[in-house]
């Protein structure tokens, strides 16, 4: 057998080895046809709730009435130009969103990817490059991998969009909850630091993270983005609904 055969039966074996289950039902382990299309089965289909209501132009938030911009957007700096959050982070999504940052279940990001890039369609063209949210040194050892990068690489590779390492996190965040918004923001802001003004200087960003919550850390990530960058969007597989709105 020459090199070349051993090395890619090696890396077919890799592939197998982490990226097992690409025609599978990512929420139901059923067999599926068009993974590619929609990594979910018919049956999960009927049941997900996806965003698609009258919701914030800024944050991607549903909004109940017919406001463009929700309340809370109304009332912070967002420093982002606009977040595509394609599902809620509730039932199945929760759950498969948990395994695929906890449980090493590393393959999920190309059909999270897949979701993604159907969610935010021609808009990809605007942007000259997709980074992500980092974590700390410390948390990639104890986990192996940073999610939001996992996912940019998959967004990356069905987009065509290159993928840039722009920020790196220095320090974990201490217990936030008993913070406001601002306090937030200033205690994250100087966790992130940028790795290169030159490359990202008036570039459009696409910045992803696994899951929205409150908007604080891509929000932080974002101040300190777009201080270089032309335009800063956002983006995650999910979203909490605030109780607010
Ligand atoms: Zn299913
Ligand atoms: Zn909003």
């Amino acid at each position: 057998m020459t090199e070349n055969k051993t090395l890619n039966k090696l890396k077919l074996f890799a592939k197998n080895l982490f990226f097992p289950d690409e025609i599978k039902c990512i929420f139901c382990d059923r067999d599926i046809q068009n993974f590619n299309d929609r990594p979910y089965c018919d049956d999960c289909a009927k049941r997900l709730k996806l965003n698609s209501g009258n919701r914030c132009k800024i944050c991607d938030m549903p909004i109940l009435s017919e406001e463009n911009i929700c309340e809370s957007c109304q009332n912070t700096v967002t420093h982002f130009h606009r977040a595509y959050t394609p599902l809620f982070y509730e039932n199945e999504v929760r759950q498969s969103l948990i395994a695929f940052k906890s449980d090493n279940k590393r393959y999920l990001a190309k059909a999270f990817a897949i979701i993604l890039a159907k969610y935010i369609g021609s808009d990809i063209k605007q942007f000259d490059y997709i980074t992500y949210v980092p974590i700390t040194d410390k948390r990639r050892k104890a986990r192996g991998y940073n999610q939001a990068e996992l996912l940019a690489n998959e967004l990356s590779k069905l987009t065509g969009v290159p993928t840039l390492n722009t920020l790196t996190k220095t320090a974990d965040t201490v217990e936030q909850k008993n913070l406001n918004y601002k306090q937030r923001m200033s205690n994250l802001k100087k966790c992130f630091k940028l790795v290169d003004k030159s490359s990202i200087k008036d570039k459009s960003l696409l910045l992803v993270d696994d899951i929205i919550t409150t908007t604080t850390t891509v929000n932080s990530c974002s101040e300190v983005l777009s201080k270089y960058a032309k335009m800063v969007d956002v983006c995650a597989v999910a979203r909490t609904i605030l109780k607010s709105n």
